[in-house]
């Protein structure tokens, strides 16, 4: 087979067979087909689109590309969540010990910031000693031990997803459907799951911007893990609004642990506990939505969520007292507040913009080698449609550069404006699919 032929074939928006799609994967990862053809490729795919079979090839292939886990093994039924990235979301911290303390183990593979959105993995870093470079049986044990384990993408696990995703970034190739879908989903499939609940985000902060392209990114993302026997269903949520009051890693590890303990931002709460009963109903310990509700927030009330926490981040070499004391994560040098000069209600504000202002504090990476300051970020008080008081603050800034805030500053004073009538709000949770 040549690439220059499959190239052409599927820019003329035909339907590659899936030989030619393995053949090329397969020559990609091995270094007999260049950057340039990808490129070429995934632009083609970009416009042309995949068909479902050409769709479950490419996965396969991508899968097949590296290791995959098996963790037949272990008892009971596994189950992830994946989120497609927003500002503000930390729902894996405190959403994996809560749904491994009411009986579901969560194998959880995550990954690192990029742009304006946040990563778990650099949430988890801020804990002092917590490590997510763990080898596959380490991996293996924390999970038969603790019933969840949170580390970071292994090099064995899909590499070829890792030289494609690259290149997509710098070739403007990274929002097409299929090729984020098949980016997602063989990652999550070779961790070895039976089951996934994906957070798809839509909004301002979000990859999606639409609805409409929201629900079609969530529907081919359960057609692929349908097809290949996994339980997969997604919850298509708001980010029009960054979702709880902490944008930083320190900050945000940190609200995580207070939803553990009994308090935490009201949206935050709902997400997690809304993402958790569809975990438990994957996984087989409730048989609907309300009973893993309850089952969830009893794990919250009773502590038990809290204590499988500090199981697991002692296992994970972690300092389990961090866990008590805000100080004892990284924290910022000074804070400034951003107040309203006028009282009425927030106006929409450009989520991915609150997101960038975060990473120009250092809390997140404009390119993948950035070093992140993981003591840095934003508490955002207010959502767009709520009340505010003149002289209120809106935002508070935690820095340790002053020119770094400055320039923070700058961006959120022009983007936060007090009008006089409330905005219309969309729920936080947009729509369920996959049920
Ligand atoms: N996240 C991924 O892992 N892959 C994509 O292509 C987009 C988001």
């Amino acid at each position: 087979m040549r690439a220059v032929d499959l190239i052409r074939e599927k820019r003329d928006g035909q339907a590659l067979a899936p030989e030619a799609i393995r053949w090329l994967i397969e020559a990609y990862t091995a270094g007999q087909v260049g950057d340039d053809q990808l490129a070429a490729f995934a632009m083609a795919v970009f416009f042309k689109g995949m068909e479902p079979a050409e769709l479950t090839a490419l996965v396969q292939a991508m899968m097949a590309s590296g290791e995959v886990l098996d963790l037949s093994e272990l008892p009971g039924t596994k189950v992830d969540k994946h989120s497609t990235g927003g500002v503000g979301d930390k729902v894996s911290l405190c959403l994996a010990p809560l749904v491994a303390a009411c009986g579901v183990p969560v194998p959880m593979i995550s990954g690192r910031g990029l742009g304006h959105t946040g990563g778990t993995l650099d949430k988890l870093g801020s804990i002092p000693g917590f490590r997510v470079d763990a080898s596959e049986a380490e991996f293996i044990r924390w999970l038969q031990q603790h019933g969840a384990a949170l580390i970071g993408q292994t090099a064995a696990i899909v590499p070829a997803d890792r030289k494609l995703y690259a290149l997509r970034d710098v070739t403007a190739t990274v929002e097409s459907i299929p090729l984020i879908s098949a980016s997602i989903m063989s990652k999550k499939l070779a961790e070895g799951i039976d089951g996934l609940v994906l957070d798809v985000k839509v909004g301002s902060g979000a990859f999606m911007k639409t609805e409409a392209r929201a629900t079609e990114l969530a529907q081919t993302m359960i057609g692929i893990g349908q097809g290949m026997g996994k339980a997969v269903r997604a919850l298509i949520t708001d980010m029009d609004r960054v979702l709880g009051v902490a944008v930083g890693n320190a900050s945000e590890a940190w609200e995580a642990i207070e939803v553990l303990r009994g308090g935490g931002p009201e949206d935050l709460v709902e997400l997690t506990v809304e993402l958790g009963a569809e975990m438990l109903l994957l996984g087989g310990v409730s048989t609907d939505l309300d009973g893993g509700r309850a089952a969830l927030r009893g794990a919250i009330d009773s502590g038990r969520g809290f204590e499988r926490m500090e199981q697991i981040v002692a296992a994970q070499g972690g300092d389990p007292a961090a866990l008590g004391a805000r100080d004892r994560l990284p924290m910022p040098a000074e804070r400034v507040e951003l107040k309203s000069d006028r009282a009425g209600f927030l106006q929409p504000t450009d989520t991915q913009e609150i997101g960038r202002a975060a990473m120009l504090l250092g809390a997140g990476r404009a390119r993948s080698a950035d070093v992140i300051d993981p003591a840095v970020g934003l508490m955002v008080h207010k959502k767009p449609g709520d009340a505010v008081e003149a002289g209120e603050p809106l935002v508070t800034l935690e820095f340790n550069d002053p020119k770094r805030g400055q320039e923070a500053a700058a961006l959120l004073q022009g983007l936060l404006s007090v009008g006089d009538t409330p905005p219309p709000r969309a729920p936080l949770i947009r729509a369920r699919l996959g049920g």
